[in-house]
């Protein structure tokens, strides 16, 4: 791992911004989603907006704590034909299983324009759920699931069905959002605190 220091400066895609913009790192408090605040950690931020985009591997042991005491053992049941994906797309960037179904997640929660292009209009037949994948999923992440599937009015399996079946085309194959996917997987994305706040007051 690369340790990088205040001032460093790289270009990210900024989703407030619409467009590429520097970041700067900087160390800053990290406020949870809880309101505790972890003091003087490595962040990056849009120079355009401020926003914060990126949490470099190297913060991640000072917040892992944190979210580690949010996760929850989740299952999913997926035809056998999404396990094989899920393993392949872990092969391609080597990593294990779990990590590579939450960097997988993550990265289509990210985004609207991912998860909306997901076909939940017509019934897939993909096989039936006969494998049933589990994994410990951080609660912020989980919330945006919900969130989502709400959105698109499918369950959590058929979600993850549809994403990985999307995700072969896109993950396993030499594209530009191949190469997002595999920079992206180095740092850790915090659902942003904002959105969760307004997810969870429209759920009361
Ligand atoms: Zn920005």
């Amino acid at each position: 791992m690369k340790i990088l220091n205040e001032g460093h400066r790289e270009k990210a895609v900024c989703p407030a911004c619409h467009d590429i913009r520097d970041v700067v790192y900087r160390y800053r408090p990290y406020i949870t989603e809880d309101g505790d605040t972890i003091p003087e950690v490595l962040q990056g931020f849009c120079e355009g907006c401020g926003e914060r985009l990126l949490i470099p591997p190297q913060s991640i042991p000072k917040i892992k704590p944190y979210y580690q005491r949010l996760s929850k053992t989740q299952e999913y049941k997926v035809p056998s034909v999404i396990d094989d994906i899920l393993l392949n797309i872990g092969a391609s960037i080597k990593m294990e299983k779990p990590e590579t179904f939450k960097s997988v997640l993550r990265f289509y929660l990210e985004r609207t324009s991912r998860w909306n292009r997901i076909d939940a209009t017509s019934p897939h037949k993909l096989g039936p759920a006969s494998t049933r994948l589990s994994f410990r999923v951080d609660e912020p992440t989980d919330a945006l699931l919900r969130h989502t599937t709400r959105k698109l009015a499918i369950n959590k399996n058929q979600f993850v069905t549809l994403m990985f079946w999307d995700a072969k085309d896109r993950l396993l194959k030499n594209t530009p959002e191949a190469e997002a996917f595999r920079t992206g997987t180095k740092f850790l994305h915090v659902p942003d605190t904002a959105t969760i706040g307004k997810i969870n007051a429209s759920r009361c």
